[in-house]
């Protein structure tokens, strides 16, 4: 089912003494979500993912705009009609109830034509339990499990009706740091086997960009970019976006660009052809740098760590607005710990500049 949002606002009234304005939790939202895709909605807390999820499954009524499910306007249809399937961060499943009984909730409570017979109802619960697999626990009750466990009873109760559309607000992020990784790769696989179109919502960019089908960067109610994760990565439109993705995060120096070419500090390190005069942010990817015994960046070396593949060299520059500068080479380099700095040049794909006030991307030729 394609999800549509068209002029999406949604607005608090002001709770703050010192100003009467509203917060504007959801910003004017137009985009698409194509049929059966994951969508990742991305940001940090307080951006409006959860305000945007509670739209989208009718708990919320938006101040403007219109959501769409395939053809159907569903603005006015209260969420019990939308067919949506809601997870949260806790889990909220009922205590006093066995995992089948959790399971079976949302069947219950259905009407006439929809009315399921109890056998029915059995066979529907166990097929979302093997989808989750947990269906060797059915008997147990929500505190004879582990917080996995109980997030995959949470999933189930979702997926019984088999919503057309599934949400997904910070699932994982009660879960411990391997529960997490395990229970993402459950959640792509199953989303995969259903086709359900997804929204999931976390303000973990790598969670995001390993899940989804595309991402929606969000900023205090405003989308700032939405596409493919390694396109988004690859070509970011903000220092925002390039900031809040990848890890280690992306290296940010003071810079400047003075007749096609990008200085930081009073070194020149590359050639920007088509850029305009002016001082900027030259943000470099950790990867983007390659150790060079002539090359134009200068750096205080600080630390050499050996990861395998690859090294992690920790250094400074006056010029940086990180406290270190983290760089990742692959380990055939070897860098010389007795000297006091290493040299890089860099890799022109993995430099991008942003003006200096507005912080939006200056585009260059590369190889130009
Ligand atoms: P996120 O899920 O990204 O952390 P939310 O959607 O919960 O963000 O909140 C977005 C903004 O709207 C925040 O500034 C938050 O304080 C505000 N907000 C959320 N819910 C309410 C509410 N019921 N009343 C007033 N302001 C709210
Ligand atoms: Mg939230």
């Amino acid at each position: 089912m394609k999800v549509v949002l068209q002029n999406l606002t949604k607005k608090y009234p002001s709770r703050s003494k010192t100003s009467r304005e509203d917060v504007v939790a959801v910003n004017d939202f137009n985009f698409e979500i194509p049929d059966g895709k994951l969508i990742g909605l991305l940001g940090p807390s307080g951006c409006g993912k959860s305000t945007t999820l509670n739209l989208l499954s009718g708990l919320q009524k938006p101040t403007e705009g219109k959501i769409f499910f395939g053809d159907d306007d569903v603005t006015g249809l209260p969420a019990e009609k939308r067919g949506v399937g809601l997870v949260f961060q806790n889990y909220a499943l009922y205590p006093h109830l066995t995992v089948r009984q959790n399971i079976m909730f949302p069947l219950q409570n259905l009407k006439g034509e929809d009315k399921l017979t109890k056998q029915q109802m059995e066979e529907k619960s166990l097929a979302a339990a093997k989808l989750v697999q947990i269906d060797q626990l059915m008997d147990r009750k929500p505190s004879e499990l582990s917080g996995g466990q109980q997030q995959r009873v949470a999933i189930a109760r979702a997926l019984v009706k088999m919503p057309r559309i599934l949400l997904l607000d910070e699932p994982l992020s009660n879960l411990d740091a391997r529960l997490r990784l395990q229970t993402r790769e459950e959640i792509r696989r199953i989303q995969r086997e259903t086709g359900i179109t997804t929204v999931f919502v976390t303000h973990d960019q790598e969670e995001a960009m390993s899940i989804s089908d595309m991402i929606v960067v969000m900023k205090e109610g405003v989308i700032q970019q939405m596409g493919k994760p390694q396109e988004v990565y690859d070509d970011p439109v903000n220092l925002f976006v390039a900031t809040f993705l990848g890890t280690p995060p992306i290296n940010v120096f003071d810079g400047m660009v003075k007749d096609g070419k990008l200085y930081i500090g009073d070194d020149a390190i590359l050639d920007v052809p088509g850029a305009a005069d002016g001082q900027v942010h030259a943000a470099i990817r950790p990867e983007g740098f390659i150790p060079n015994e002539n090359g134009e960046l200068v750096c205080s070396l600080s630390a050499v760590e050996v990861m395998g593949r690859d090294i992690s060299v920790v250094s400074t520059h006056k010029a940086s607005q990180n406290t270190v500068i983290r760089s990742i080479i692959s380990a055939e380099n070897t860098i010389d710990l007795d000297c006091d700095s290493v040299r890089f040049s860099v890799k022109p794909n993995k430099v991008f500049i942003f003006h200096k006030e507005t912080q939006e991307r200056v585009r260059f030729e590369i190889g130009g």
